[in-house]
């Protein structure tokens, strides 16, 4: 089975959700650093046109497969994926094991009283958990160096940034070299839905790989952003046909 399975130039690592978020665990409890992006079909048809972006997301640790989009093209070239592995299901999972080894964690992005929220939330149902860090993801760009020497000095296992991409992406890559350990992920609205602001999917919807629809229903302004993937679809057939 191949490590990595190149779509559009973005190269996914292959790996099943709970295989990775063990192989998270073991470089955090090492003290090691890592920088992952979890890549939906918007973020790669956004690396194609953001060069900044582009060489941000390349310089990642890992890539991994956020979306049933780019889990059915892998399969449409031949080369399957094991499976998606979701920002969100990775965040919960690493919480999950962080607070079994009472290990550290720093929180960035959001508006106020949503971070406010992922706090209480971690406080009430991760009680090992350290919360050795949250701020809200709106800040400058002088603050954005405090807040990087923050984090170094916090010591976190794990850096959780929900900034929205290409932001968050570009951020962990302008930084990475200041930090000394840790693993640090974008993930997107996650905050929004781990502190209850946004609802997730109900089941069904996720066990039918129809989350993306429900999205769209549920909040009718991403339906532009939701064009991407057909885009992508479409780049991929290109790309199989050339390759
Ligand atoms: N956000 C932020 N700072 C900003 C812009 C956005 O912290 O300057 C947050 C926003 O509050 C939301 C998240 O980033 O929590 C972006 O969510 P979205 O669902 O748009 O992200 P995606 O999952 O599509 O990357």
């Amino acid at each position: 089975m191949e490590q990595t399975v190149e779509i559009l130039g973005i190269p996914f690592y292959n790996v099943s959700q709970n295989a990775f978020i063990e192989e998270l665990m073991g470089a955090a409890a090492n003290n090691e650093r890592r920088f992952v992006v979890t890549a939906n079909p918007e973020i790669v048809m956004h690396a194609q046109q953001d060069i900044a972006f582009n060489q941000a997301v390349l310089n990642a640790d890992y890539i991994v497969a956020d979306g049933i989009g780019v889990v059915k093209a892998a399969s449409s070239i031949g080369k399957p994926l094991q499976g998606r592995v979701t920002g969100y299901d990775t965040m919960l999972g690493l919480l999950k094991r962080a607070n079994e080894m009472k290990m550290r964690v720093y929180f960035l992005g959001a508006k106020p009283n949503v971070i406010e929220k992922v706090v209480e939330q971690v406080q009430i149902n991760y009680q090992n958990i350290e919360v050795v860090g949250a701020r809200d993801g709106y800040f400058s760009a002088e603050e954005s160096a405090l807040i990087a020497e923050e984090i170094t000095a916090s010591e976190a296992d794990f850096v959780f940034l929900a900034l929205g991409f290409p932001r968050q992406e570009k951020w962990i890559a302008a930084n990475l070299e200041n930090f000394k350990k840790g693993i640090f992920i974008g993930v997107g609205g996650s905050f929004d839905v781990f502190s209850g602001c946004t609802k997730r999917a109900p089941g069904i919807w996720v066990k039918l790989n129809l989350e993306w629809l429900y999205r769209i229903l549920s909040q009718p302004s991403r339906w532009r952003r939701a064009m991407a993937i057909p885009r992508f679809m479409a780049a991929v057939q290109r790309q199989r046909k050339q390759g």
